[in-house]
Formats: structure tokens, C-alpha cells, sequence
């Protein structure tokens, strides 16, 4: 037996106990606390914060000791998730987010919302046209964000709708329209309408389209998110941190303001020599989103643009801002998730989770990657996927995602499936990682299908069942015990299942007289081939057709391509020779 000492373990990522794996290396969960699937912290890592938004309750309002719920004065009309969950109700979204998360109940999911630690983004609008409510939070799995919009240079509100409902087909968890051209109320409109994800938008790009930042004024700023609002908007990007004192800690940067809010209203602040409209007006801009029960997602107008810049003084000092302005949104009632970076240096990653985690007392931390370098122009998804499994492992709860397009150009419908993927990769990985329940019960399924080299169900339970299967029968269309990459003499796990005890093989009714011809190979998975542009489509369809002559075996008789089954007493003489 191996004599290794193993770290303290934490839950086991299957549910089902499978395999042979210990529990997760991450904390034990600690529900309805600050660490509920934590990351065990480095030295030197910011602890979390002893407050919640139970201790930024509206005034008039009382918490009582003995049910742990608040009272709100007399005549008061809850509006959103956090203020029926601070009175102990639970609402039918909060049923729907624990029916979605199996390893949560509904008396959690509300505790978690009370506490300001999980968003339910639900505009009332948005659920009359047909929503389907989630939950972003720690304690909930880690949710994926994909962007979309028209922009002045290309797509359209058709383009931008088709690009929803391909966002959902791969599994957004929410989608965020930053349109900047086009019909920018038309599109947003048709987006919320036809989304049952929840949608979120950065509301000042409307409100300068036609005028110059600098004529911005306080009733435009206002009466653009109440128009939002009423929309259906869920999530508002509001950039209220980006103070007029912060504007210098900039100077010493590499690449400035790269976020789009931050740079305009710090133009904003310059030309008026004025502080930030949406600081000054943050009370009033409360009241509008609580009335919808529109969630703020606080922007980071300061978010690093390059590894150079991350962790500077400019980011920290608006975090702090960012933190003050949760307090106050949850005086209003008002649900908070807030944004962070961005480029950051992967040994930084867990630094800034944290950070975030104690200055905005465990608020949901929505980051954009962040990326770990800035040289893979074109590959960022693959860049910011390795920082997104890092952020989410130590702390943040919506990992918003990078197409391969980021830096360079507006993101197509393949660009939109890349990110979606890259990123489902990486929130999964870390919920695998941080032991939610359940979470590895499909990797485990698929580890055994692979085992029993059964490719049916080893596409079945693939993400992406239609590429697994093409690129699979781009060289064997065939259900063969190996595949092309090895072969069958050296497919290891052909003669694995060879010299195993027990029958791992193919499912009850399985033929093994026959080759199967593989179902494959249907117009979408040629198409799948013909993107990688590496084969023309009759050299598909020769590879895909070859191995049938090859495998050769007559109805009746057995292939040679498929493992001899060893009996439980020939498997102990070979495993004994
Ligand atoms: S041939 Fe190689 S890659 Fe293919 S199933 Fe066997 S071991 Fe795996």
C-alpha cells in the first residue's frame, strides 16, 4: 500500500462515492457560513468578512433573535428576492433555484440570499415573459456568462437573437447584450423576450448613443435604467466605484481604463471636474432597481487591461468603493453581485478572490476570466479559462467569458460557442474541485463508458456529443474496442478490459457477433470535419467509410476488432502471470 499522507479532505466530488479518489482536497463545506465551498487559504490570504448583509438592514427594520428573520414597519410590500428572504419567505424562484442546485434546499437558498452571499436575478418583467430563475452565489454551482451585442460596425437584432439561442444551446448561464449599435432598444427588448436565461446590460452605453459622454446629465442616467428596468433587464452593470480621486493611481499603467463605462465617465469626471454621476446618485438608482428587483452587478470601471497593471493601486481603491456600495444597495433592499478582473497574473488570482470576499462581505464576485498572459491574441479563451478555473476555485461565483475574438473583433456564432465551451470547462472544473455534490457524477459516468470503450454512451454524455462523435469517426466509423489514436495491439484499454475480472464491456445488448456500423457521420457532424478545414469532405467520407472493409468481419462472426471478454477465473490468471 502506498504509505503517502494526503491532505485533509474535504466532500467527495461524486455524490455516488465512485471510483477510487478521496473527497475534494478544497474545505469541507461550510454551508450557510462565509467558506461554504471554499479553497483551503494560502499564507498571507485576506479572511473572509464577519459581516453580512444582515447587518446592512434598511432602517426600520429589526431582526429578531429567536426565528433569525427580520420585520420590516408596518404597511411594507417586499419587491425583491433578498427582502422576502430577510422576512423568512420562500419565494417560487428561490423553489426553482433549489430544484435546479439538487444539493441545495430551498431554506438554504433563501438563508444564502438573506445573507447577501446568492443573487436570484429575476426582473419581474423578465419572469412575466418566461425567465428561468438561477442563482449565482458560493454555495450555488459556478455560473457561466456569455456576452453578446450588436456593435456600430457589424451584426444585427436577428443575428444578436440567433446568437442567444446559441449562447443557451451551450449552456450560458446568463448573457449579457452590450449592443453599441444597431437598434439598441429593439435588440434589447427582443433579447429579454425571448431569453429563459436571465439578462444583464451595461445601461450608460444606451444612454450616450446619438450625444457625447460629456452632456450626460442626472435625469438621463436616471430615466435610461428605469427604461432598462422596465424592459425586463435582470443585471445592470453600473460603474459607480470609478472615483474622481481614483483617476490618477491610473498614470503609472501600462494601458489605462480598459473597461468601456469606466473610460467614459471618467471622460465624464475631467470634462466637469465632478465626481462619477453614478456614485453621486447611487441612492436614487437603488430605489429604481429595487422596485424591479433588478440586481446590481457593480462594475469594475478599473479592472486591469494587462498582466502590468493587476493588483495596482487604482484596482484596489475602487474594490474598497466597490464594497461601500454593497452596503448601501443592501440598506435599499437591493441584490448585489460585484465585478472583478480581468488580466491577472495567475499567482495573483487567489489574492483577489479573497480580497473581494472580505471587502464586499462574501457578495458574489462575477469576474471576466481573468487572463493569465497577454500574448495568445486570438487563443483568449484558452487564456482566460485557466484563470477562470483559478478564480472560481478561490471564490467567484460567475466566471463571464473570453471568445477567441477578445482584442480583436466582435465575436461570431462559432466565437460564441468556443467561449461558452472554454468556460463551462472551467466552472465545472473547479465545482469538481471544490466537492459540490454531484458535480463529478457525469465524469464518472463517462470514465466508465470510456472504460467499457462504448462509444455510444461516450458521446451521449459528452458536452459536445456531436464533435466527439465526428471526430471519432473521422478515422473509424466503426464501433471498434480501440480507436484510431493507439490501435487496436495498443489500445491500453482494450487490453485493460482484457485482463479486468469484471465485464466493463458494452451494454446488455450489445452484439459482439458484428461490427456495428457507427451512426455517425450525419450533415452537422460533416460539417464539424469540414470546419477544421483540414479534410475535404470526400476525404472525410473516404476515412469514414475505410475501416469498415478493414475491421472485415462477416455478419455472423466475431470482429476482430472487439477485446476478447476474460471470465473472472481467466482475468486471476492473468493478472496472476
Ligand atoms: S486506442 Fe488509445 S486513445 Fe483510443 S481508446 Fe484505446 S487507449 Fe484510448
Amino acid at each position: 500500500m502506498p504509505t503517502q499522507q494526503l491532505p485533509p479532505l474535504g466532500h467527495n466530488p461524486s455524490s455516488r462515492a465512485q471510483g477510487t479518489t478521496p473527497g475534494s482536497f478544497a474545505n469541507a463545506p461550510q454551508l450557510g457560513g462565509p467558506r461554504s465551498f471554499s479553497s483551503p487559504d494560502a499564507p498571507g490570504m485576506p479572511e473572509p468578512s464577519e459581516k453580512t448583509a444582515w447587518d446592512f438592514l434598511p432602517r426600520g427594520w429589526r431582526r429578531d433573535a429567536a426565528s433569525g428573520f427580520a420585520s420590516a414597519p408596518a404597511g411594507f410590500e417586499p419587491s425583491t428576492q433578498l427582502e422576502f428572504a430577510r422576512l423568512g419567505v420562500i419565494t417560487p424562484e428561490m423553489r426553482r433555484v433549489a430544484e435546479r442546485e439538487a444539493h441545495l434546499t430551498p431554506e438554504q437558498v433563501r438563508d444564502e440570499v438573506a445573507a447577501g452571499r446568492m443573487v436570484i436575478p429575476a426582473n419581474k418583467v423578465h419572469l412575466g415573459y418566461g425567465l428561468d430563475p438561477m442563482a449565482i452565489g458560493r454555495a450555488s454551482k459556478t455560473k457561466v456568462n456569455a456576452n453578446m451585442g450588436a456593435s456600430p460596425i457589424s451584426s444585427s437584432t436577428d443575428e444578436e437573437v440567433e446568437k442567444l439561442r446559441w449562447a443557451e444551446r451551450w449552456q450560458a448561464d446568463t448573457v449579457m447584450d452590450l449592443s453599441t449599435g444597431g437598434n439598441l432598444d429593439a435588440t434589447r427588448e427582443a433579447i429579454v423576450q425571448h431569453a429563459t436565461v436571465p439578462i444583464g446590460t451595461v445601461p450608460i452605453y444606451s444612454m450616450i448613443i446619438g450625444r457625447k459622454i460629456e452632456e450626460l446629465d442626472e435625469r438621463m442616467i436616471l430615466d435610461g435604467l428605469e427604461h432598462q428596468a422596465k424592459q425586463g433587464v435582470d443585471y445592470m452593470t453600473v460603474h459607480a466605484g470609478v472615483l474622481h480621486e481614483h483617476l490618477p493611481f491610473v498614470r503609472s499603467r501600462l494601458i489605462g481604463i480598459v473597461s468601456r463605462g469606466g473610460s467614459l465617465l471618467a471622460k465624464w469626471m475631467i470634462t466637469h471636474g465632478k465626481q462619477n454621476p453614478m456614485y453621486t446618485l447611487w441612492d436614487e438608482i437603488c430605489e429604481i432597481l429595487r422596485r424591479y428587483d433588478v440586481t446590481f452587478s457593480i462594475g469594475d470601471g478599473l479592472r486591469p487591461g494587462g498582466l502590468a497593471d493587476a493588483t495596482d493601486a487604482a484596482q484596489l481603491a475602487e474594490l474598497e468603493t466597490l464594497g461601500e456600495l454593497t452596503e448601501r444597495a443592501w440598506q435599499h433592499g437591493v441584490q448585489v453581485m460585484v465585478e472583478g478582473p480581468g488580466h491577472v497574473p495567475f499567482d495573483q488570482i487567489e489574492y483577489n478572490m479573497k480580497l473581494q470576499r472580505r471587502l464586499c462581505h462574501g457578495a458574489p464576485f462575477y469576474v471576466l476570466g481573468p487572463l493569465v498572459t497577454d500574448m495568445f491574441p486570438g487563443y483568449d479563451h484558452i487564456t482566460s479559462a485557466i484563470g477562470a478555473t483559478a478564480a472560481a476555485y478561490h471564490g467567484a461565483a460567475m466566471l463571464c467569458y473570453v471568445t477567441p475574438k477578445e482584442h480583436l473583433g466582435l465575436p461570431k456564432k462559432d466565437d460564441v460557442k468556443q467561449g461558452c465551451v472554454a468556460y463551462k470547462i472551467a466552472a465545472h472544473a473547479a465545482d469538481v474541485a471544490l466537492g459540490i455534490p454531484g458535480a463529478r457524477d457525469r465524469d464518472d459516468e463517462l470514465t466508465k463508458a470510456r472504460a467499457a470503450l462504448n462509444w455510444e454512451r461516450h458521446f451521449e454524455l459528452s458536452f459536445d456529443p456531436d464533435l466527439a462523435r465526428a471526430y471519432h469517426d473521422e478515422d473509424l466509423d466503426v464501433d471498434t474496442d480501440f480507436c484510431a489514436m493507439c490501435g487496436h495491439d495498443w489500445c491500453s484499454v482494450r487490453i485493460s478490459k482484457e485482463i479486468e475480472q469484471f465485464v466493463s464491456g458494452k451494454d446488455e445488448r450489445y452484439a459482439w457477433s458484428s461490427p456495428k456500423l457507427s451512426a455517425a457521420l450525419t450533415a452537422e457532424q460533416k460539417q464539424v470535419l469540414e470546419k477544421r478545414g483540414v479534410l475535404s469532405p470526400g476525404e472525410i467520407h473516404r476515412l469514414a467509410t475505410k475501416t469498415r472493409e478493414k475491421v472485415g468481419a462477416d455478419a455472423g462472426h466475431k470482429a476482430a476488432c472487439h477485446s476478447d471478454l476474460a471470465s473472472d477465473e481467466q482475468a486471476h490468471v492473468i493478472q496472476g502471470e
